[in-house]
This record gives C-alpha cells, structure tokens and sequence, in this order.
C-alpha cells in the first residue's frame, strides 16, 4: 500500500513533568525546523502560538485552539493542558522566573515558576525534595531579564552568557 495520503509527521519529542508550553513550543519548533510563523500556519492559530510562546494564557486556550495543535504535536490535549496553569491558578507572564538547581537537574522551564504569589521553588516536593530556593528573575550576573522559554536553547544568559544551573549558587534559601 503506498502512502499517498499520509499526512506530514514531525519529529516527537520526550515530554517532560511540568514542562510550561511556551518551552514546550520552542523545543518543538527547533527540533522540526520550523519557525513560529510555519507552525501558526500549520496549526492555523496565528498569532495565537506567538501568544503562547511568550507565555500569555489569558484569554486561556480553548479546547477549539488546542486540537489543532495537539493534530501537529501528536500530543494529546489533556497533555497539552498539564503544559499550561491549571484551571482558576492567575500565572504572571511577567518576568519570566527560574530555579537555577531545578535546572541544573533537569534542564527546562517549569510552568509552576510562572504562577502569580509563588516565589520559592516548591515544585519538587511532590518528588524528591524541595529547593526552597527563592526563584530568580534576571541574570544573577549581569541582571538581564531571562528570554522567553521557547528561546531557551542553551540554557544560559543571552548577555554575559552565565549558565542557567550556574546561578543556583546565588539562590536565596528560604
Ligand atoms: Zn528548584
Ligand atoms: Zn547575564
């Protein structure tokens, strides 16, 4: 049987616990070569996805929106859900926040640090431990805000190039 029909595929990519979707996007993106603007189009969400990246979820994706993305993703959309606050949680887009020892362990941005009142890296209590490690929100060197986690490539500041899981030495405890 030959595979007229068959539908472009991407590339998969591992899914990670409590990965945001903005890094989630990005990740994606430059796994398959494509740019926001290729995947707005293949989605047909336009600047929804350019929203998402920048970690906008308000107003908070439908389930009208995420179909067609899980269809590229070939993930599914209750996936997709865990990828994005839960419902009734306000999540500050703004700065974009970061434990410098959480990404030492595992090297991607977490939702979690983004919710509004949330200050100190509690996310790995539900595993191992808890940093307790207040969350960071600009270069510990060089005091530039942190890019946008779909940005997020080598993990490091984009002006003096420090190393994200490098700054966890100048985390406040507490
Ligand atoms: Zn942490
Ligand atoms: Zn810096």
């Amino acid at each position: 049987m030959e595979n007229i029909a068959k539908e472009p595929r991407f590339f998969d990519i591992e899914l990670l616990q409590g990965e945001s979707l903005s890094h989630f996007l990005g990740h994606f993106r430059r796994e398959n070569y494509l740019t926001a603007t290729q995947l707005s189009k293949l989605t047909g969400l336009g600047a929804v996805i350019g929203r998402w990246e920048k970690c906008y979820f308000n107003p908070f994706p439908t389930q009208q929106e995420l179909e067609p993305l899980a269809g590229i993703v070939e993930v599914q959309v209750d996936k997709l859900l865990e990828m994005l606050p839960p419902k009734g949680m306000t999540i500050k887009p703004r700065p974009i926040r970061l434990c410098g020892a959480c990404y030492a362990e595992s090297p991607y941005h977490r939702i979690e640090w983004q919710f509004k009142d949330v200050m100190k890296c509690v996310g790995e209590a539900r595993r191992r431990h808890r940093h307790n490690l207040r969350l960071l929100t600009k270069c510990t060197n060089c005091e530039t805000p942190f890019p946008i986690p779909a940005d997020w490539v080598q993990g490091e500041c984009p002006h003096c190039f420090l190393p994200f899981a490098t700054m966890a030495k100048r985390q406040k405890r507490l």
